[in-house]
């Protein structure tokens, strides 16, 4: 099942950059795995997958050393500030700094570790209760002007998680959104932004407006069950 699958997100990514005139090159995969099982994150390995993006840090720390080393770790859910010391230069992105005050506690767990952690800003772009992040676009761009400051933290680009919906075009105007901050903000990253947004329900569109990084989880794994 998921090597079907992964051919089709494969072929999906394919057609979203041909439709926008990008090179494929220019967007990685996440392997979502959260609540997956590390059998399903090897099979998804041995099918090339390298990058997986997780949720939660008891889970990651658990799947990181049963699984190949070459794997690059994301981490993508929300993070406690005193849960960084367990991941603080194990995962090659964290993608959900929401706050400075976050973002300063990275720094100086970084620091500690004698490392340079990169990082994401999550942007709430489309301003809902549920999400992390805000839509004040005037806060955001100071929170980026902050934490690329700090000197243990490579500000690397932006991420956001869209709304739920049936229909991916809804979220067009948010990832266009995104990408408009970025570009607007570009002198505070380390080099070209890069993206995070689309999921499996509107990876493709999030791609033609400019996503280097797609989060696909069911569409890989299959649906979640939490109840287990
Ligand atoms: C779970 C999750 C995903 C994957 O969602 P799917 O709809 O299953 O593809 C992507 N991003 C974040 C932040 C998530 O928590």
């Amino acid at each position: 099942m998921i090597s079907e699958n992964l051919k089709e997100i494969n072929k999906n990514i394919e057609k979203a950059c041909k439709n926008s005139g990008r090179s494929t090159d220019s967007v990685h995969l996440i392997a979502v795995s959260k609540t997956k099982p590390v059998e399903m994150l090897k099979e998804a390995y041995d099918l090339g997958c390298r990058i997986f993006g997780e949720n939660r840090v008891q889970e990651l720390t658990e799947k990181m050393p049963v699984l190949p080393a070459d794997i690059k770790w994301h981490m993508i859910g929300h993070l406690q500030t005193n849960k960084i010391k367990y991941i603080i230069g194990k995962v090659d992105l964290i993608h959900s700094v929401d706050t400075l005050h976050l973002a300063e506690a990275i720094d100086k767990e970084a620091g500690k570790n004698n490392c340079i952690q990169d990082v994401l800003i999550e942007i709430n772009v489309a301003g809902e209760d549920s999400k992390f992040g805000t839509a004040d676009m005037d806060i955001n761009k100071q929170l980026i002007k902050d934490v690329s400051a700090l000197k243990n933290l490579n500000l690397k680009g932006l991420m956001t998680v869209a709304p739920y919906t049936d229909d991916p075009e809804d979220n067009r105007q948010y990832f266009k959104a995104l990408k408009k901050l970025a570009d607007d903000m570009r002198e505070y990253f380390v080099s070209d932004p890069v993206l995070s947004m689309g999921m499996t329900g509107d990876y493709m569109v999030a791609i033609e407006e400019g996503a280097t990084y797609v989060r696909v989880g069911t569409g890989l794994f299959g649906e979640r069950n939490y109840n287990v």
